[in-house]
């Protein structure tokens, strides 16, 4: 959609520093035309036939694959990931299509065995229009993420990407009328977020809300929607704990613990930020993650900030680490491994010298920044763990399988990697606890999420024909 009021934004390669393509930037006006379309098509999608609807969506993932290249191009263009990075996740949008298409067709609701003269059912209903919003860190696969579930239940879908991120996720709307989803249901609005976003929120044909981002901006919706009395799904931020106990496999650990807070450059809600490791094999493993972290390549294996703000917040956090007092065992510092790449890269960074006190343990700060912190009983790292505000996710790495489980159990997040890190698909559950959020995307889970349930009891004995 062209803004009417003609704003722009002129896009940057952070990978490269040189400028990308100008995207134009919505208004509250294109917003109202939207969720006014999505308000019309609403009742024509929900009534059209499950079979149909995941054909439809089908059809949508087998589109997203056979534009691979294209969107994985499109993708790195504003995001600057990893050739590898950015195909994993346009694959993962096709398989969060695929995925639901194949739930519409799980049954709706229960026969409810009440009394003999009443025949009581229960049905689940879509929202009607759903209001997605999403950041800049995995832009196409956020947006299948949420908008995947919401339409196999039969919702219609107003959608705004991140300002900086909008190309893969107005290629899809494109991809997906060509696929047949019929106009109205699917939307992309881009523009700002306290604008365009902002206006989603407030508008009253929208039914429900799915919000993936920063606690702050997640807290202000929080504030409008219960105005509204707005059903939210909030996918917020993350300072994970990975937790390495001393009979642990040292090079899985190690290994696992780099893809926990490298993958995507460390700006992934749930990545692995915060190493708890026990005092007997402390600097042996911090050994073998720095030994690691040496040999990655900006670029080809870490990507750039994806967003000049978020390179400056990275750069901040190095003075704060150092202000604390932590030991930069690799990285911290701009100067430092940076030198030769033009864009946003920051250098992959381990501290050491940490306590669970420190701001560097306590905030998210989205980059590939990892702090190591020593503890001795099982009892202490469950609760360094849980002395969080987050609670996205958890890692425990032992070879004993009852303390596995046991701590599995304890820690307060949305989800546990046990001997791995970050076992992510489309059929497991994912969101947070505390101020990570709540609700569920992914898993059948996701498509609840998305409906409401309805009660019906009828009176049998009134009913003569
Ligand atoms: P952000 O909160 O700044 O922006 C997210 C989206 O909200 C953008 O589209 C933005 O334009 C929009 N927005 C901003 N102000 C708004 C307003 N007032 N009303 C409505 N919409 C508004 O987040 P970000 O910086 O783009 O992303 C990074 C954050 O996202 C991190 O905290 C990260 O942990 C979180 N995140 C969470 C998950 C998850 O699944 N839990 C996944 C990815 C990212």
């Amino acid at each position: 959609m062209i803004s009417k009021d003609g704003a722009s934004r002129a896009g940057v390669n952070p990978a490269t520093g040189n400028p990308g393509s100008t995207v134009s930037l919505g208004s509250a006006i294109e917003v109202d035309l939207a969720i006014r379309a999505a308000f019309a098509a609403r009742g024509a999608w929900r009534r059209i036939s499950s079979l149909e609807r995941g054909r439809i969506l089908r059809r949508v993932s087998d589109a997203i694959r056979s534009n691979l290249e294209e969107l994985t191009e499109l993708e790195r263009a504003e995001t600057g990931k990893p050739l590898a990075l950015a195909r994993a996740e346009v694959l993962g949008a096709a398989d969060y299509f695929e995925f639901y298409a194949a739930l519409v067709h799980l049954p709706q609701g229960d026969v409810l065995d009440v009394q003999p003269d009443l025949h009581v059912y229960t049905s689940r209903e879509p929202y009607g229009v759903v209001g997605v919003i999403t950041p800049w860190n995995l832009p196409l696969n956020q947006a299948a993420r949420a908008c995947a579930p919401a339409l196999a239940a039969g919702n219609t879908v107003v959608l705004k990407p991140a300002e900086a991120t909008s190309a893969t996720t107005a290629r899809l709307a494109s991809l997906a009328t060509e696929c047949g989803v019929p106009d109205g249901v699917f939307n992309v609005v881009l523009g700002k977020g306290s604008i365009v976003g902002a206006a989603i929120v407030e508008h009253p044909m929208v039914r429900k809300i799915a919000f993936t981002g920063s606690l702050a901006v997640g807290q202000e919706i929080g504030r409008v929607a219960a105005e509204r009395v707005l059903p939210l799904t909030l996918e917020l931020g993350g300072k994970s704990a990975c937790i390495v106990f001393e009979d642990a496999d040292l090079e899985l650990a190690a290994s696992e613990v780099v893809r926990a807070f490298t993958t995507n450059a460390g700006q992934n809600c749930s990545s692995g930020t915060r190493l708890l490791v026990q005092e007997g094999i402390h600097d042996a493993l911090v050994e073998r993650v720095v030994d690691r972290v040496r040999d990655l390549r900006l670029g080809d294996q870490i990507g750039p900030m994806i967003t000049q703000d978020q390179f400056e917040t990275v750069g901040r956090y190095f003075e704060v680490a150092a202000a604390e007092g932590a030991t930069a065992r690799h990285g911290g510092d701009m100067s430092r491994n940076v030198a030769d790449a033009e864009g946003f890269f920051v250098p992959v960074t381990v501290y050491t010298g940490v306590t669970n006190r420190m701001r560097i343990a306590r905030e998210e700060i989205f980059g590939p920044v990892l702090v190591a912190i020593p503890f001795a009983t099982e009892e202490e790292a469950i609760e360094m763990a849980n002395d969080s505000e987050f609670g996205l996710a958890g890692g425990v790495f032992t070879t004993d399988m009852s303390r596995a489980l046991r701590v599995a159990d304890a820690i307060e997040a949305g989800q546990v990697y046990v001997n791995s890190w970050s076992t992510q698909s489309v059929q497991m559950p994912f969101g947070g606890h505390k101020n990570s959020g709540y609700g569920r995307e992914k898993g059948i889970e996701a498509l609840h999420n998305y409906s409401h349930v309805k009660s019906v009891s009828v009176n049998l004995g009134a009913i003569t024909t």
